[in-house]
């Protein structure tokens, strides 16, 4: 009989669970909880990982749905219709919860962002295409200046709108995904960050 999965009925199978869910190496998660990365590896394998699959299914599923509801809005030109999107899809982003599905409506600005650059003639694949990098430093600016108007916003109203500035930790994970999504290096965007702040 095979034996039983102990991280299932882990005390802090959530934790463990979240972090495996954000690509915590295993290594780490395993030595944080006192467990054997092989354990964790398999836990993942077989418990965590294919039920992420199918939320991010269900996600891109309803981003899919989003788009094409915003698609029918209006009567645009091209390169305005997508960013028309885009900024539909920005204040998705902001009202959504979950990482997952902001992960995917992310995916989808991209997207629209890589669109637009397309329509514009200023799109090529190539990471290290200077216009692309600025595209993207620019992405990373308006998020930060999003997250910073949205604690602004948190602060006048004794937290009635708005979020709290979330922490240090939490915007550079965010950041990351960004620049993952765009196969970008942080040190490439600290250089373009430089020229555009
Ligand atoms: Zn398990």
């Amino acid at each position: 009989m095979p034996r039983a999965c102990t991280i299932c009925s882990h005390p802090d199978r959530k934790t463990i669970d979240a972090r495996i869910a954000n690509k915590e190496p295993y290594l780490r998660i395993a030595k944080r909880f006192g467990l054997n990365d092989v354990t964790v590896r398999s836990h993942a394998k077989k418990h965590v990982n294919p039920v992420i699959d199918n939320i991010e299914l269900q996600a891109n599923a309803a981003v899919l749905e989003r788009v094409m509801a915003y698609r029918d809005e209006v009567n645009l030109p091209l390169p305005e219709k997508s960013k028309y999107i885009e900024n539909k899809l920005w204040d998705d982003y902001w009202m959504l919860e979950k990482p997952v599905e902001r992960m995917a409506v992310m995916r989808e600005i991209a997207k629209q962002q890589q669109e637009q650059a397309k329509l514009a003639g200023a799109y090529i694949k190539d990471a290290d295409n200077p216009a692309d990098l600025k595209s993207v430093a620019r992405t990373v600016a308006e998020f930060r200046q999003r997250i910073a108007t949205d604690a602004e916003i948190y602060a006048a109203t004794d937290g009635k709108y708005g979020h709290p500035m979330p922490d240090g930790d939490w915007i550079a994970g965010e950041e990351m995904k960004i620049l993952k999504l765009h196969k970008v290096l942080p040190e490439q965007l600290a250089t373009e960050m430089g020229k555009i702040g």
